[in-house]
């Protein structure tokens, strides 16, 4: 914990809603995280409840930290699914029924006496690795979340993509693929991002394969389990396996093609990957193999001064980039 002399005052307080578990934590103005942790969704307590729980580990954080309501100037909220940003409402929650159509903005601010800021989760990510992440010396960052499904962030000199319709920024539905058999995405349309590189297709892409006949020493899971997750290819890849490894490059292909588009149309100083589907990231030989298969790729598919001036890098937040993304935008919009 950081010592109450080095905060720099005022902090806002976010909040990352997840499916299955709601990160919150306190972030100072300077964008330090000092005191934060999660608690179960409990979705099927309704979000009413939810909001109540929020707030009740707000006050377990404001107090171990010393601190009190009047020292948090705003807070920020990100959530999943599909949302009205401007009403401040939750559309269509995957996997939270019951939150459907919940004023979840104003329910906060009415229950805290404290201005909200609302966005999407997958933006409040890229706001956090832009302000205090891989992105804080850049002016523009496009950032994929790469997890169960594929979300999407961009942020243009401060200001978060969120759309007139709050379905900007939705990375995981560009096309990558317009071919007769492209893949289905589970949004229902086909040739998406997401229904080739998601840590879901990840794994259906491997299953098709070995039950091709593929050489690889994850038959044997395959055969065991009746599964292999993105994080069995890893190993395997890790421990030599070729077909795991092939895998991989794929994906940074695919990857590519999505990042291509982007890069054409936003032309931003960094493209960042977050998200828990990153082969191991910097610390293995399969997560470096994966990063360089998509900046090779890239840059034979874009302009040479893009393939030249673009960084293209994992995250460095983690997990931590929703809440405290999110309280960076209550910061920009209340501070
Ligand atoms: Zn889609």
């Amino acid at each position: 914990m950081v010592s109450l002399d080095h905060i720099s005052f005022p902090a806002y307080l976010g909040v990352d809603v997840g499916g299955t578990t709601i990160k919150i934590g306190i972030v100072d103005n300077s964008g330090r995280s000092f005191a934060h942790g999660k608690i179960d969704t409990d979705h099927e307590r309704g979000p009413e409840d939810g909001v109540r729980r929020i707030i009740e580990f707000a006050e377990g954080l404001l107090a171990e930290s010393g601190l009190n309501w009047e020292q948090i100037r705003a807070i920020g909220l990100g959530t999943p699914g599909t949302m009205d940003v401007k009403q401040g409402m939750l559309l269509h929650m995957p996997n939270m029924s019951g939150w459907d159509h919940f004023p979840i903005r104003s329910y906060l601010a009415d229950q805290t006496d404290k201005p909200v800021a609302f966005l999407n989760d997958a933006n409040a990510a890229a706001y956090g690795e832009y302000w205090v992440g891989r992105g804080q010396e850049c002016d523009s960052l496009v950032m994929f979340t790469l997890g169960t499904g594929v979300g999407g962030g961009i942020i243009i000199h401060d200001i978060t993509l969120d759309g007139a319709h709050s379905h900007g920024s939705e990375l995981g539905h560009i096309t990558i693929d317009s071919s007769a058999d492209a893949r289905q995405c589970p949004c229902g349309q086909f040739g998406h991002l997401e229904a080739y590189v998601s840590a879901t297709s990840v794994a259906k892409r491997t299953q098709e394969q070995l039950d091709e006949g593929e050489e690889s020493s994850l038959q044997t899971t395959w055969s065991e389990q009746g599964m292999v997750s993105s994080l069995d290819v890893a190993t395997h890849a890790e421990q030599g396996d070729e077909f795991a490894n092939r895998i991989i490059r794929e994906t940074g292909h695919y990857l590519a093609i999505g990042i291509t588009s982007v890069l054409h149309m936003i032309d931003p100083d960094i493209v960042v990957l977050g998200g828990a589907m990153n082969f191991g990231g910097h610390q293995t030989r399969a997560g470096r193999a994966f990063l360089e298969a998509i900046r090779q790729r890239t840059r034979e598919l874009t302009f040479p001064v893009l393939a030249e001036n673009t960084i293209i890098d994992f995250a460095t937040l983690g997990s931590d980039s929703g809440f405290i993304g999110a309280a960076g935008v209550a910061r920009k919009q209340f501070g």
